[in-house]
């Protein structure tokens, strides 16, 4: 809603008590500061100002005031909270130091540089998300990993509490205007995904901050527990956030899609490939940032493991689904739902970009292969993505184009949690060693 006389109307008309402003700290966290709907006006014009020192990866004690800048377009109603006595909308905002100075931490500034960095060369990125999560059950009160379907995939009877929660998570995100395309039970028991339909890179990540809200609250408000935990059952396939990428020009047309070439994809797409697979290693410190992200990216459970494309082939790192040349894509199946999706869609546009520029050439497609049997065949063919998180900071510390994607606040800040997480984890003894070592010594 781009109208601000619409939305006062709105907001009068439907009796909304609450604005939240959104925004995220670096990890991707959704944050919100809430204001009563009177002060909207206000809010609209002066901005809001906000203590920022307790926000990971924000201000430091001495700079802590900051000022959030709202973005009446991307105000919606919050329709779950329609039946409540406290009815809520919410705007998305941008982090600024002052009236006039965006905060380079702020991961939505960021996505919005690099995006700025493409247009003037001409490349705009269009991408849609296929967000997998598992709904659980809530055990007093708090989250467990047991389940509530025993279903599978694309498996709709019997109608349990998990088919009906999902239901009403995607049928209130479409009351919000967006465009679901499709929702349904995953492969593993109690997991689910909802598919956003592309959009501009800042739409799309504006709504997984918003979807993550709304899953979590749709599903406490079940009885459920709505987990985005890339891997919390060990033997079934984990969640993934697969990244559908595709670059049009400023007339909209599809620069992925070329006939004359092999498989339909263009020089452009192939090199943007390239550029991918060339950083790969410190794009997956931002893609798979959980300690726990690692443990979803091993064989046999449809998560790419391997650096490879390939047109026919699930387990393959890039996909390039059949298309038309509005839908003409590549799929990027190893992002997982922890990652902060605007620091993932300005270190993927980036690392592309580099490879338009430098015509990275990313190898053969794996089709029609087994990669996984291929590389017990030919070992090292196929290059391994990074298989723990320090593996992929270190490569993270390496990379001067991802990190000046990030910019040099969320760079520093970003390895000094993700050092802290990794080295925590390392040192914590686990269940698996008190069940295993513990009565073998
Ligand atoms: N859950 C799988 C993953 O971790 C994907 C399964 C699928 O969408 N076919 O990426
Ligand atoms: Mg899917
Ligand atoms: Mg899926
Ligand atoms: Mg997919």
């Amino acid at each position: 809603m781009t109208n601000i006389k619409e939305i006062y109307r709105e907001v009068h008309e439907k009796k909304i008590d609450l604005i939240w402003l959104q925004f995220t700290d670096m990890l991707g966290f959704p944050k919100l500061v809430e204001i009563s709907s009177k002060m909207l006006p206000k809010a609209i014009e002066d901005g809001v100002a906000f203590d920022g020192s307790s926000i990971e990866g924000f201000a430091r004690i001495e700079e802590s005031d900051m000022l959030l800048k709202l973005n009446p377009e991307t105000f919606s109603i919050l329709p779950w909270t329609m039946r409540n006595d406290i009815k809520i909308a919410k705007i998305v905002c941008d982090v600024y130091l002052d009236e006039d100075t965006p905060f380079d931490g702020d991961p939505r500034f960021r996505l919005k540089k690099v995006l700025k960095e493409g247009e003037e060369k001409g490349y705009f990125m269009q991408n849609g998300v296929e967000e997998e999560f598992f709904l659980f059950k809530l055990k007093d009160g708090s989250p467990s990993t047991e389940l509530v379907s025993m279903g599978s995939y694309f498996e709709m009877l019997p109608e349990d509490i998990g088919e009906k929660t999902r239901a009403l998570i995607a049928k209130n995100l479409e009351e919000m205007g967006f465009e679901i395309e499709a929702s349904h039970h995953e492969v593993s028991p109690s997991q689910h995904e909802i598919d956003f339909k592309y959009a501009d890179p800042i739409s799309t990540a504006d709504r997984i901050i918003t979807f993550k809200i709304a899953a979590k609250t749709i599903a406490l408000m079940n009885g459920l527990y709505a987990t985005f935990m890339p891997k919390p059952i060990y033997g079934v396939n984990g969640s993934g956030a697969h990244t559908n990428i595709s670059i049009i020009d400023k007339n909209g047309k599809n620069l992925f899609f070329d006939t004359s070439k092999e498989f339909g994809l263009s020089d452009i797409a192939r090199y943007f490939i390239g550029g991918i697979f060339k950083h790969i290693d410190a794009i997956t410190a931002i893609a798979n940032p959980t300690v726990n992200s690692y443990k979803r990216i091993v064989p046999g459970f449809e998560a790419p493991v391997y650096v490879s494309w390939a047109v026919k082939n699930r387990s393959a790192l890039i996909r390039v689904p059949q298309a038309d040349e509005k839908t003409k894509r590549i799929e990027f199946r190893s992002p997982d739902p922890t990652s902060n999706p605007y620091l993932l869609f300005a270190v993927v546009f980036k690392a592309g970009l580099d490879g338009i520029e430098n015509k990275i050439e990313p190898g053969d497609a794996a089709n029609d292969i087994n990669i996984f049997e291929e590389n017990l065949r030919y070992p090292g063919k196929f290059k391994t993505l990074p298989s723990t998180l320090k593996e992929a900071i270190e490569a993270l510390k390496k990379d001067e184009v991802i990190k000046d994607a990030l910019g040099k606040i969320i760079t520093e800040k970003y390895i000094e949690a993700k050092e802290r997480e990794w080295d925590e984890y390392r040192t914590s003894v686990t269940d698996w060693e008190i069940k295993n070592i513990l009565p073998q010594y």
